[in-house]
């Protein structure tokens, strides 16, 4: 499992399936400034009968330029 919504139970099973629900949106990125840097990234849960904010820390999408850059692009995306 990767990741589970506090809210409303909705369980997403991998990394894949958590970047490509559409019923959540990147709202933000929190900088952690912490031993090994990083932050969190701010998911909010556009489902019905929820609305809650997921922080996911970004070392979990693995680090990297490959992923920041992915990451970017979901952002950028939602932004619009
Ligand atoms: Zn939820």
């Amino acid at each position: 499992m990767f990741k589970k919504c506090p809210m409303c139970k909705t369980i997403w099973e991998t990394r894949n399936k958590f970047l490509n629900d559409e019923t959540l949106k990147l709202v933000g990125y929190q900088k952690y400034m912490g031993l090994y840097g990083g932050g969190y990234l701010l998911f909010k849960h556009k489902a019905k009968s929820c609305g809650t904010t997921l922080a996911i820390k970004a070392t979990s999408f693995s680090s990297g330029a490959m992923s920041t850059q992915r990451l970017k692009r979901i952002y950028k995306k939602n932004t619009k």
